[in-house]
């Protein structure tokens, strides 16, 4: 769409020329998120772009922001680090990007909570709240890069999920400042649970988030641990025992099956994956050799261990091949790899996992995060797949769901087709808070639809 230049000028005002991009070039690199990760959105939504993108620093320049894209009934797409996997944060329609990335500010900070501006990047977070006793409960594997507003209208849970749950789980987001979308936006503060269903994992279509307060957890020692196995099957089941165990500290407990490991150069140099083996990502504080007791029954050994002392300050880190990592060193080995997000029936998981591989033996890799929520802890998969065609990937996910294994699909960048989508708590906010219909068009079925 063409933008007036009047209009241009009241940003270029509020935010000063250097907040503001209008080059085409960067403006086609910016909109981007990582939706090509799916062949199915990446024809979709390869030529969208937004025609200028904007930078506020405060709240302050945000609300006036808004105020001048209301004015001219702009379309607004909120964006962080533009990190997000589905295509939610492309701009369908063009206008503009809102990036909070320059809102930076640790606002309040104790060992129990933090409060912080939409852009603060999750690993600033985790580095201060570590410095006086705390850390994050959970975060993405794009610990380094993601904002924390992108991680709460975007996200669902990560490393630490495997205790703490996601943010959907009560307790988890304290409250949520939100500027609303209208002629004079106003500056909220959500904490009702109910009504933060109307922000959490909202994919910038109610609201811009301001500012956030994360519940926090006590600092733990992390070890961080490599295990090898056999067969899949006998890490799976070691991860069980070590998941579904209340009395370990742990904060990642990944199981990959072989050849996923040959994957990850730098821990193959480091000889962590040994030739036709599965592998676990373990972040523990138990020592090495309770671990290797822990192994012992199912055939596993330590094969790479990095210590409390290293965790998130050198060395690698495991995070980085686990969770939405995993896909994408997968992607760097073979360009013609996508993925699932399928979380199993605790009760059925082998035998599910085994239908599965005999329907479609040379189709999927198994890729398998525990994770607890809403209080239940689950085998969550971030499944491999070799792609062939569009038919056959809705074929192997409707197999899928037909054995009882539940789909986030990943697939598609429509927010109602997603089973996390929050239904009418978003529907609600949206019409409370953007009565013109300005935030992230395009990206919800219903309304496409009507
Ligand atoms: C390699 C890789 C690994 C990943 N691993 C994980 C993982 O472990 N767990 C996980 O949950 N996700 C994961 N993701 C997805 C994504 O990185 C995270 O969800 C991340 O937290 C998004 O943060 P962001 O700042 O990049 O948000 P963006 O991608 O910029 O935005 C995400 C969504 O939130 C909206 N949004 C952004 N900022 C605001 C704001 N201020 N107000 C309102 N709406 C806003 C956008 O419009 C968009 O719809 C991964 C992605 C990649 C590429």
């Amino acid at each position: 769409m063409t933008l007036s230049p009047a209009f241009i000028d009241r940003l270029r005002s509020i935010v000063g020329p250097e907040q503001i991009v209008s080059s085409s070039a960067s403006l086609q690199h910016n909109s981007r998120d990582y939706y090509w990760y799916s062949p199915i959105l990446k024809p979709l939504l390869d030529d969208k772009a937004a025609d200028l993108i904007v930078r506020p620093r405060s709240v302050e320049e945000l609300v006036a922001v808004v105020a001048a894209a209301v004015a001219e009934r702009v379309p607004i797409t909120p964006q962080g680090a533009a990190t997000g996997n589905y295509g939610q944060g492309i701009p369908m329609q063009g206008g503009v990007i809102i990036n909070t990335r320059q809102m930076t500010r640790i606002l309040e900070l104790t060992p129990e909570s933090a409060r912080v501006e939409a852009g603060v990047v999750l690993k600033n977070i985790e580095t201060a709240a570590r410095e006086i006793g705390g850390e994050l409960r959970f975060f993405p594997s794009t610990l380094m890069t993601a904002t924390a507003g992108g991680f709460l209208a975007g996200g669902a849970g990560g490393i630490g999920s495997v205790t703490w749950g996601t943010l959907w789980d009560p307790g988890n987001v304290l409250a949520v400042t939100v500027v609303t979308v209208e002629e004079t936006p106003r500056i909220l503060t959500v904490s009702d649970p109910e009504e933060m269903q109307g922000v959490i994992h909202s994919c910038g279509l109610t609201c811009i988030i301001a500012d956030l307060t994360f519940a926090l957890a006590p600092a733990q020692p992390w070890q961080q641990y490599v295990a090898a196995f056999d067969s899949f099957e006998d890490g799976l089941r070691c991860g069980e025992s070590l998941a579904y165990d209340d009395t370990t500290a742990k904060r990642l407990v990944t199981i990959l099956e072989w050849p996923i490991p040959s994957f990850f150069r730098q821990l193959v140099r480091d000889n962590a994956c040994p030739e036709g083996k599965a592998i676990s990502l373990l972040h523990l504080t138990i020592d090495e050799a309770e671990l290797a007791a822990r192994l012992a029954p199912f055939g596993g050994s330590v094969t790479w261990r990095s210590p409390h002392t290293a965790y998130l300050t050198s060395g690698w880190q495991l995070s980085d091949f686990s969770w939405n990592h995993t896909t994408l060193w997968a992607l760097k080995t073979d360009p013609r790899i996508t993925y699932l997000q399928d979380q199993f029936d605790p009760e059925r998981v082998y035998e599910q996992l085994r239908q599965r591989r005999e329907r479609y033996p040379d189709d999927v890799l198994e890729h398998i995060e525990f994770m607890k929520f809403r209080g239940r802890m689950y085998p969550q998969g971030l499944t491999l797949v070799r792609f062939r065609s569009p038919e056959r990937l809705q074929e192997l996910m409707d197999y899928c769901e037909e054995i009882g294994i539940w789909l986030a699909n990943p697939h598609t960048h429509y927010l109602d087709d997603d089973v996390r989508w929050n239904g009418q708590p978003i529907l609600d906010a949206r019409a409370r808070w953007d009565p013109h219909g300005l935030l992230n068009p395009g990206h919800l079925r219903s309304l496409e639809t009507k």
